[in-house]
């Protein structure tokens, strides 16, 4: 993308209302703009991390055998009713009456739509086990929305459930799910830890809410330092593999880490001191062992081997998909701007031309950016007749990963500069030598063009990288 012929509107002021650093980030960098609380449009910028935060979440969702299909925002209020939670949702709920008068609603959650169609479609054993997923927005009219699209009353979702003939199918359901959460957590460039959460009036232990530490966080949150060390890497998981699974969770589990909810001040103190950690955290994504409750309320039962009607054992599983920019951005920045994860970046490579209009840098500049495109990746171009403090500012705001500055000082002996947006740290090189960078560095990187983002998921492209 040449920068000229970009939607990129940068801020130049701090905008004043905005509380943390990654709302203002987001609004300098024109990622988001603010259409009424809570409520944002995603301009360019925004809208391509957006997208490459659900191709990950995708990616990794179909890898564990989960199915994609699409709910819609609106639902009818008689589904509701039948839960019970209609009433109970309270002034959270957006509520619509439609022409005829029908009651309907914004959907904040899809526990009773999916359970309503599986209750329709499936009536055997065989046809399971069955996890369906969604990537779909949500609507909450939160009390107070705030921090940007950290806590919006409109917000993006993947949403995921699993049906199961028993209880032992359903947790390896949820074991799954808490695995290829930290690996897909882990693509973003972000430590997430599964952390014991409260699980309401089902009881049990089998909720987990997944926490990025940050100043910023709205949860309180309690850990055993050694907790951090833990790194999911690229190990190959069978998912169908229960016993797998099951050891995952336990390795990210078996350390003291809980929300306030369910902190044990006595269990805590059994950590040694100087392992002891109370700090904030920003709420990622939950998972949910919830049994057979909706089920029998809307219907969702099978035929089982033995002939007998029962109803299905299920969880239900949240990533935050737009709360995840902010939270990676929490995560990742420094004072003059965002520092993208290379696996979250909209951009890989930002190119910054010294001096627009010469002949010999514009050539260079050109062939820099033919050579990134054929690798497969994105560069973005600032082909402005700006000087270099601008061009630089800019990249440094909106955090492209990797830059290469090409100018006529350099290209006199066949130079070009590699920078690194997290270090800082530069190298000249020939711009052949800073392609081979280039290309090593994105290497372990899936990076899905632009274009073929529309699409959920490139099953040809997936193949090609597993
Ligand atoms: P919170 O406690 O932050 O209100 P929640 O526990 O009610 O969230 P879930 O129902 O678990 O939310 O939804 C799954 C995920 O959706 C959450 O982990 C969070 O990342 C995200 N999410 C929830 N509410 C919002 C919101 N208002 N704005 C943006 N993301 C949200
Ligand atoms: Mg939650």
């Amino acid at each position: 993308m040449r920068l000229s012929r970009y939607f990129l509107p940068v801020l130049k002021e701090t905008p004043a209302d905005a509380q943390i650093v990654s709302h203002r980030l987001m609004l300098r960098a024109g990622m988001i703009r603010q259409q009424a609380a809570g409520i944002y449009s995603w301009l360019p910028l925004g809208y391509r991390v957006l997208r490459r935060i659900e191709q990950i979440v995708h990616e990794e969702q179909q890898r564990a055998g989960h199915i994609p299909l699409l709910m819609p925002t609106l639902q009818s209020a008689e589904l509701w009713q039948k839960s019970g939670r209609y009433d109970a949702y309270g002034p959270e709920m957006l509520r619509i009456t439609d022409r005829h008068g029908r009651e309907m609603l914004y959907g904040p959650t899809n526990e009773e739509m999916i359970t309503e169609i599986v209750g329709n479609y499936v009536t055997s054993y065989k046809a399971l086990p069955l996890t369906l997923y969604h990537i779909q927005w949500k609507f909450r009219d939160e009390v107070r929305p705030r921090f940007g699209v950290m806590r919006g009353r409109e917000f993006l979702m993947k949403d995921g459930y699993n049906f199961d003939l028993t209880r032992e199918d359903a947790l390896h359901a949820y074991n799954r799910h808490l695995v290829s959460y930290l690996r897909t957590y882990e693509r973003m460039g972000l430590q997430a830890i599964p952390m014991r959460a409260d699980s309401g009036p089902i009881g049990g232990d089998y909720t987990h809410e997944f926490l990025v530490l940050a100043d910023t966080g709205e949860s309180e949150v309690f850990y055993d330092s050694a907790i951090t060390d833990l790194k999911f890497g690229d190990r190959q998981i069978d998912y169908d593999d229960h016993a797998q699974c099951q050891a995952v969770l336990e390795e990210f589990t078996s350390r003291y880490a809980r929300t306030d909810e369910t902190h044990d001040a006595a269990v805590f103190a059994e950590v040694p001191e100087e392992r002891r950690r109370s700090a904030r955290g920003i709420e990622v994504g939950q998972i949910f062992y919830f049994g057979t409750e909706y089920s029998e309320k809307l219907g969702a039962y099978v035929q089982a081997e033995d002939g007998g009607r029962v109803p299905l054992h299920m969880g239900s599983h949240g990533i935050g998909v737009s709360r995840l920019l902010g939270a990676i951005i929490e995560a990742s920045h420094d004072e003059n701007g965002i520092i993208w994860p290379e696996g979250v970046t909209p951009f890989q490579v930002g190119i910054v031309n010294l001096r627009q209009g010469d002949t010999e840098t514009d050539a260079a500049c050109d062939a820099l950016y033919a050579g990134i495109t054929a690798l497969g990746l994105e560069p973005l171009y600032d082909d402005r007749d700006e000087r270099a403090g601008g061009k630089f500012a800019t990249m440094d705001l909106i955090g492209l990963p990797w830059r290469i500055t090409v100018g006529p000082r350099g290209l006199k002996s066949g130079k070009v500069e590699l920078t690194c947006r997290r270090t800082g740290e530069s190298e000249e090189l020939s711009p052949e030598a800073a392609l081979a960078r280039v290309k090593q560095i994105y290497a372990p990187h899936h990076v899905h063009l632009g274009h073929d983002l529309v699409e959920p998921m490139a099953t040809r492209s997936f193949h090609t990288w597993m």
